[in-house]
């Protein structure tokens, strides 16, 4: 079976040319090395492409993009749309957001993902849902392709599983990824470079947003649920960009006993994103999927209209509800 969906994405990308490569919104670390994984793995074949996401791709992931431009969305958009779409990293139509706009009538869409709630909304799809990141799959791919395994492609595969893991922490850290991972660092990836830079080195903003979140640390139910949120005002104050904010979760999350942490984020247009992270008793994802989001078993995430306050009191209750 995923011989064949490796087959089938080999010949969508063999078949056609000029393809728009996009990931979710707000793209992590398996997000952006997925994207610019593509790039690479396009230029090899002597394909045009053009990498876009819907907003800004955060400074600390273009150390992969190399030569290769990226569109922001929303500030510089292309003045036509595309054919052919290779989604990466998101499990539904959705998670590709303002982007879709520069999908033609009846543009092709390859969907590469590794996502358990991924929903098959591709005409082509290369899903492994027991893959721990995205460029897992792609390097899959690469190698059922008889691509080159070139340093560029390479930084870019080791940096999507280091983020996706945790720093190879994680339970999605099978032996496979160890494989693979070690297998670049035999070919010359820097994975201490990889993880100072993406695991370890924080930015004024973020770690002030650090401070000022653990002060609204909260539990609820025999302390097996834990939150931290952050408000507009607190992300403007600091200069904080979505990306100063990953890893906030984490805190909630580690505390002992605590079965489920959440951070609650306030978003414009009165909206808040929630990321859910589980010790493994409550499936997040699907918590998340019945919020209309969505993720893996322990770690999901979802945006539901409403004033912080009030979401915080609804989701920890219906959460509470979740533990059992
Ligand atoms: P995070 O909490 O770090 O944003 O996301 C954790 C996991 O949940 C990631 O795998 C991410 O792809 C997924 N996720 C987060 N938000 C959403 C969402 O709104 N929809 C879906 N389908 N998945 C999400
Ligand atoms: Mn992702
Ligand atoms: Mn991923």
């Amino acid at each position: 079976e995923y011989e064949i969906q490796l087959e089938a994405a080999k010949r969508f990308i063999v078949e056609h040319d000029d393809f728009l490569v996009v990931a979710h919104v707000q793209p992590d670390g398996d997000a952006a090395g997925s994207t610019f994984a593509v790039g690479w793995m396009l230029r090899q074949l002597g394909k045009t492409y053009t990498l876009i996401n819907e907003g800004r791709m955060p400074e600390k992931f273009m150390f992969m993009a190399g030569d290769q431009p990226i569109m922001n969305g929303m500030a510089n958009t292309p003045d036509r749309t595309f054919s052919s779409i290779i989604s990466v990293d998101c499990a539904d139509h959705e998670r590709i957001g303002a982007v879709r706009a520069f999908f033609g009538e009846h543009a092709l869409l390859l969907n590469i993902d590794h996502h358990a709630t991924n929903d098959r909304f591709g005409q082509v799809n290369l899903v492994r849902e027991d893959a721990a990141a995205t460029v897992e799959v792609l390097f899959d791919l690469a190698v059922h392709m008889n691509l080159t395994l070139e340093h560029s492609l390479n930084v870019c595969i080791y940096s999507g599983l280091l983020t996706d893991t945790g720093g190879f922490r994680y339970a999605n850290t099978t032996p496979k990824v160890m494989q693979t991972a070690a297998e670049m660092l035999r070919l010359g990836v820097k994975g201490h470079e990889l993880a100072e830079r993406l695991l370890e080195k924080m930015t004024v903003p973020q770690i002030s947003l650090i401070k000022q979140s653990l002060s609204t640390l909260s539990f609820a139910y025999n302390q097996k649920l834990a939150w931290v949120s952050v408000t507009l005002e607190d992300a403007a104050r600091f200069g904080a960009a979505g990306e100063d904010m990953d890893g906030l979760v984490n805190y909630p999350r580690n505390v002992e006993g605590v079965e489920v942490g959440m951070l609650f984020k306030e978003r414009e247009n009165g909206q808040v994103k929630i990321s859910f992270r589980s010790a493994g008793s409550v499936d997040v994802a699907r918590f998340a999927k019945t919020m209309g989001g969505g993720g893996h078993v322990r770690a999901a995430g979802c945006t539901v209209s409403g004033k912080l306050g009030e979401v915080i009191e609804r989701v920890v209750k219906e959460m509470g509800q979740a533990l059992g």
